[in-house]
């Protein structure tokens, strides 16, 4: 089966936490967290529609600045979402430069503040020199984001500073019987993307499809899609360890197919952990468990660990497996 997303880290486990994420057959992908992104090519980056910050303390949003200038070009908006103080971040960030020359360049980035029970929106647009302009509030109910393809939820959790974890579901993903195709004589081609843009709509059986001059209806192509089950990828970084904040997770991380989840400090450290507000590896290891994770990649852990470079990973699989 082809994925519809392709995920992974940008960095080392040591560095800035940071997930691309490629939308397959469309010129587009996301961010989870906005650390450094230097090692991102340039079209890379260009294809960055949407970044999702979980905080911004610095390891988390330091890579703005990269991403500002590399899109200032671009006709396509850039759109951010984040805790309630992603929009003094951004507007932070953007008053710390002159913008005088601007005034021809597209781009508009629109920014969004997700609070418990609502989300508020605020643009900023070149052809504006980068002043803010507010936008109507809308209530939050958890989904971020809706497209025919995907969704994005967050859940409002606790760092000692309001923070978000991410998770992107795909509806359900179409697969095409090659051997079907073969007894109905039907050619790989274009057409395939619009027979499946027609089943996620769900389009009238009588719709017809022109292939190699012939035509064919809805009905006639149902026998070659087989559905199933989408993705779920979760991504969790920088978490406080209290029990209230722990059982958000495991059920916002729920049967996920991938989750990136900070381990940033071992067990042995759980003191500290406490102290910082994040999580160990041994409690990553337990909620993808418990939340029956198909795959954990625990990362974003703290340098202290350099000389023993696996052992966080090594901490999180033992308790995952156990
Ligand atoms: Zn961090
Ligand atoms: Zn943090």
């Amino acid at each position: 089966m082809k994925p519809t997303f392709h995920h992974r880290l940008v960095n080392n486990f040591f560095e800035d936490p940071c997930v691309y994420v490629r939308v397959l057959r469309e010129k587009r992908a996301f961010l989870f967290d906005l650390g450094d992104i230097s090692r991102l090519s340039p079209s890379d980056i260009q294809k960055i529609s949407d970044v999702f910050v979980t905080h911004t303390h610095i390891d988390h949003f330091i890579g703005f600045d990269i991403l500002l200038r590399a899109l200032l070009r671009r006709e396509s908006p850039l759109r951010i979402f984040g805790p309630a103080n992603i929009i003094g971040c951004v507007e932070g960030k953007l008053k710390g430069y002159t913008w005088n020359l601007i005034k021809e360049y597209p781009l508009k980035i629109e920014v969004f503040g997700i609070e418990e029970t609502l989300v508020r929106h605020s643009g900023f647009y070149a052809e504006n020199r980068f002043d803010r302009i507010d936008h109507d509030e809308r209530p939050f109910d958890g989904l971020v984001l809706k497209e025919p393809l995907f969704e994005i939820r967050a859940e409002c959790l606790t760092h000692q500073i309001p923070c978000l974890g991410f998770s992107l579901k795909e509806d359900f993903h179409i697969n095409i019987d090659k051997a079907a195709l073969g007894r109905l004589e039907l050619p790989v081609g274009p057409w395939l993307t619009k027979f499946k843009k027609a089943i996620r709509e769900n389009a009238p059986e009588d719709m017809e499809f022109a292939i190699s001059g012939k035509k064919r209806s809805m009905k006639e192509l149902k026998e070659i899609a087989a559905i199933t089950k989408g993705q779920k990828v979760s991504y969790i970084s920088d978490s406080s360890m209290d029990e209230s904040n722990i059982k958000k997770i495991i059920a916002f991380v729920k049967n996920s197919d991938t989750l990136y989840c900070e381990a940033y400090f071992l067990e042995e450290d759980r003191e500290r952990a406490m102290e910082r507000h994040h999580l160990t590896a041994k409690t990553a290891g337990m909620i993808a468990r418990e939340a029956g994770v198909t795959n954990l990649v625990a990362m974003h852990f703290s340098p202290k660990y350099r000389e023993c470079p696996d052992a966080p990973k090594k901490e999180a699989l033992m308790e995952y497996n156990r």
